[in-house]
């Protein structure tokens, strides 16, 4: 198995998982019930009940054990790892996710993608997780016309390490639950807010580059950035900030040399920046991308504290449009190409969560 010469100690940091069972009554240990979890997701089984039908063989139970470095006579039936999901704290599959991350990063996996040889990006977006019709706990979000519910649902908030070749791997996840009347920008902004501080913590070191989309153009969002010493590039729509944007146009027009024109025999992208826009206190560049084909023009517009000149706005340009790789390489592939993001695998809370979890290890392995 290839995975162990990237993460030789992947069963080890497993097996530390803060272990809530009553000591006395464990058949399986963590690093057991773990591994079939993931293996749920790597093997693509699309359900938990597959873990009985699928991997109760006699060879995967010696696999199993030769990698948990056990033995046990059986392959855990899934009600064990369910139960065994619904006890685990969530933060204990965050903590192995952290120490593979940090593994990646000491090993220099994921250095030449960084962005202006420098900065990890990591692109932060909200999605859908779980949908039901009837509620299913008290913290289900609800999406409601006209006074009435049609459905409940879970999403997350994720931070990922995206790279330009289409990796997208989460380093941090908050879910997103009740969030007691609020617009969904408040509780999603609130819940990044959550998410920043955790995401500081666990990697204080790290030098980052946030992608971030025109909900997150705003004041708290630039606040944060410079008190962790993080960059941004957020998508800059007129309606986030009027003023600002205004300001941009105006300034624009008096930086005529601030533009760098590319031709092929496709497409035309015209490229051009403003410097140092005051926002209450921080200072933002903006960049203007028109991308002309025969067909159809296309304009993106960026904010970032990043500062833009001519030797790097295209770097920092190909950067902010790779946040939809969150949303294509991401989270479309864990929906759609058999890792069956949105399948319930368990009614609990907690395991609900654990599952999540684990299939975001599942997919930093894959
Ligand atoms: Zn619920």
């Amino acid at each position: 198995m290839i995975f162990f010469q990237t993460f030789p100690k992947l069963t080890k940091w497993l097996a530390l998982v803060d272990d809530p069972r009553n000591k006395n009554k464990i058949t399986y240990a963590p690093s057991h019930l773990l591994w079939l979890g993931i293996f749920l997701f790597l093997l693509r089984l699309g359900s938990k009940r597959k873990i009985k039908y699928r991997l109760s063989t006699e060879e995967f139970l010696e696999n199993l054990n030769k990698l948990c470095s056990g033995y046990n006579q059986n392959v855990a039936h899934h009600d064990t790892v369910e139960y065994f999901l619904q006890k685990l704290q969530p933060e204990e599959p965050c903590v192995v996710r952290q120490k593979m991350i940090n593994r990646l990063i000491r090993m220099k996996a994921l250095e030449k993608y960084r962005l202006l040889g420098e900065y990890y990006m990591i692109a932060v977006d909200g999605t859908g997780h779980l949908v039901y019709k009837e509620r299913h706990c008290p913290h289900c979000l609800t999406k409601e016309k006209d006074g009435k519910i049609l459905y409940y649902y879970h999403n997350v908030l994720e931070a990922k390490i995206v790279t330009g070749t289409g990796l997208a791997l989460s380093v941090e996840t908050e879910f997103i639950l009740n969030s007691d009347g609020k617009s969904k920008q408040d509780c999603e902004l609130a819940v990044f807010y959550r998410m920043a501080k955790r995401l500081k913590k666990r990697f204080p070191q790290l030098k980052i580059c946030l992608l971030l989309d025109s909900l997150y153009a705003a004041a708290p969002v630039m606040d944060i950035a410079e008190k962790y010493n993080w960059k941004y590039i957020t998508v800059f729509k007129e309606g986030s900030m009027p003023e600002r944007y205004d300001e941009f146009r105006r300034l624009k027009k008096l930086c005529p040399k601030n533009v760098i024109e590319i031709k092929d025999d496709k497409l035309v992208q015209k490229y051009s920046w403003v410097n140092e826009i005051d926002h209450k206190g921080n200072f933002f560049d903006v960049i203007e991308l028109i991308e002309t084909a025969p067909d159809k023009k296309t304009r993106f517009v960026w904010m970032t504290n990043l500062k833009v000149g001519k030797n790097n706005i295209i770097k920092i340009a190909k950067g902010g449009r790779l946040r939809w790789k969150i949303e294509n390489e991401g989270s479309g592939v864990q929906k759609n190409r058999g890792f069956n993001l949105e399948h319930p695998y368990s009614q609990n809370e907690t395991a609900i969560k654990n599952f999540y979890l684990l299939l975001q290890i599942a997919y930093i392995i894959s």
